[in-house]
């Protein structure tokens, strides 16, 4: 099945994650981002002759975490080699790299998209080192090494995804379980995890793979998202020409939203990979896996499913809920947990509506905003029960967040409760009848809008508390009697 006529895109991604580790991957040096250029450096990282490489244990169990976490076979037997290429952020003049035994391979990650689950093949996930960062000028570059030899780990993926918009949920997943187990920020904006996507387009049921082109430089997932259909569309046309499609390297353009040549591809034969000398190869033991899988925790995809199941809730729902972060998807299943009706929908929509709004101005999460599960179940109740309107709700949760108070104080210190009492909004519609003859006449001519003008007035006679919808009930009934 296709979704360019005629025509089938084939994408497989390289994510490259930076390891959150105190230290590089194999120096002392701090990983610390954002400190004045060159200043987390030292004679290895540097690559000053004879300074000799010690693997950071940490960066080595995190790696092991993530591949399990995405059900790869972690290689007993694994070693690091060399990567040579020559350019001026690459202190050595080459990477400590994994090559031919990676830690681990023949994973897979779960997508849930529209309904239906795909599985995607990771090929492999192994620990390398990063490089240096260039900053260019006008007419002259600079290099920051402070990035250089801080653990990084590529993941790479099989040739399985089939459109943007599965590369854009395969990111998002990735990204939600490498956060949910804590061993990186994947903040793409400070190149904490990086994506380089690979290209190709078959006609439609063809077995082989086509030509790809890899393109690199998207600094969101929107961007990659934008950079395949771009990179798919233009593939199709030389294809639909008769045209043959180059392998080589595109860079994203973000301002005029298209691809273009940077070089060819180089293969893996010009990087002249040998293993690392100055690091041994190793055994990664059983029990030393068995003890990192038990901290894995419950994962992303498996959380979406659940809370789909458990509390009825909506893909897209379940999918904000739980990418927003592991500790927003703790808080939001503890407030669903305590809201005792099967209709978890009005909380979900408080959750992710204003309280997700409140915690994006206050850059946090909703679990980051100090309000326990149980105010959160009792405000919403509160607009269940009609007691306050939805309007009035959200200005009781800005103060509770400002105050630390607890809704039903508020709305009672504040005499927020709505007048929902019939007999007394009746006497007001009354009043507001009489004193309005015009628009009522407007109202029984036809001129249905006329009763929002009644509601306003009973509303403002009320003080802003009566309840506007039993309000316009009463209007109506009393005026269908007319
Ligand atoms: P290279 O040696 O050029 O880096 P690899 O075989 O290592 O290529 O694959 C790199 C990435 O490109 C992987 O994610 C893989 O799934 C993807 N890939 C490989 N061939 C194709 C293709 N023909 N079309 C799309 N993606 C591909
Ligand atoms: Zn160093
Ligand atoms: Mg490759």
């Amino acid at each position: 099945m296709s979704i360019y006529s005629g025509y089938e895109a084939v994408i497989g991604l390289e994510v490259h994650i930076q390891l959150k580790t105190k230290t590089k991957a194999f120096c002392g040096c701090s990983t610390e981002f954002g400190r004045e250029p060159n200043s987390q450096v030292c004679p290895v990282c540097l690559g000053f002759p004879g300074a000799l490489p010690v693997l950071n244990r940490l960066a080595l169990e995190y790696a092991v975490k993530v591949a399990l976490a995405l059900n790869c076979k972690i290689q007993e037997f694994t070693k690091f080699d060399r990567k040579n290429y020559f350019y001026p952020d690459l202190p050595k003049n080459y990477q400590i790299s994994q090559f031919d035994l990676p830690l681990s391979k023949d994973g897979f990650l779960d997508i849930y998209l529209q309904g239906k689950a795909k599985r995607i093949g990771i090929r492999r996930v192994h620990l390398e080192e990063d490089a240096g960062k260039l900053i260019h000028k006008e007419d002259f570059s600079l290099v920051d090494f402070n990035r250089a030899g801080i653990p990084l780990l590529e993941i790479v993926s099989e040739p399985q995804i089939n459109s943007p918009q599965e590369a854009y949920e395969y990111l998002s997943t990735l990204k939600s379980i490498v956060q949910y187990l804590d061993v990186s920020d994947c903040d793409m904006e400070k190149g904490s995890l990086r994506c380089d996507a690979n290209i190709s387009v078959r006609e439609a049921g063809a077995e082989g793979l086509g030509t790809k082109t890899e393109v690199k430089n998207m600094n969101s997932f929107k961007s990659v998202k934008e950079a395949l259909g771009f990179e798919i569309e233009r593939q199709i046309e030389l294809l639909k020409q008769d045209k043959k499609i180059i392998q080589e390297t595109r860079l994203w353009d973000a301002e005029k939203l298209e691809t273009f040549s940077m070089r060819t591809k180089e293969e893996s034969k010009d990087y002249r990979y040998f293993p690392e000398p100055d690091l041994p190869p190793f055994i990664i033991s059983k029990d030393k896996i068995e003890s990192i899988r038990m901290t894995i925790p419950e994962l992303p995809y498996q959380k979406i499913q659940r809370f789909m199941n458990e509390y009825g809730l909506s893909e897209y729902d379940a999918k904000v809920i739980v990418f927003s972060s592991k500790d927003d998807a703790i808080y939001a299943e503890e407030c669903m947990k305590r809201l005792d009706s099967s209709d978890k929908k009005p909380l979900v929509n408080f959750l992710i509506g204003p309280m997700m709004s409140e915690a994006n101005n206050r850059n946090c999460g909703i679990s980051g905003l100090g309000i326990p599960a149980e105010e959160v179940v009792s405000l919403v109740q509160h607009v269940q029960r009609q007691d306050i309107s939805y309007l009035t709700a959200k200005s009781v949760l800005k103060e509770v967040i400002d105050t630390s108070q607890s809704p039903t104080k508020i709305i009672k210190d504040k005499n927020l409760i709505q007048i929902s009492d019939s007999n007394a909004l009746t006497k007001l519609v009354d009043e507001v009848i009489k004193e309005n003859p015009k628009s009522v006449q407007d109202y029984l001519s036809g001129k249905s809008n006329a009763i929002m003008f009644l509601v306003g007035q009973v509303m403002k006679k009320s003080n802003g508390k009566a309840n506007p919808k039993i309000v316009q009930e009463i209007i109506k009934g009393r005026l269908s009697n007319a």
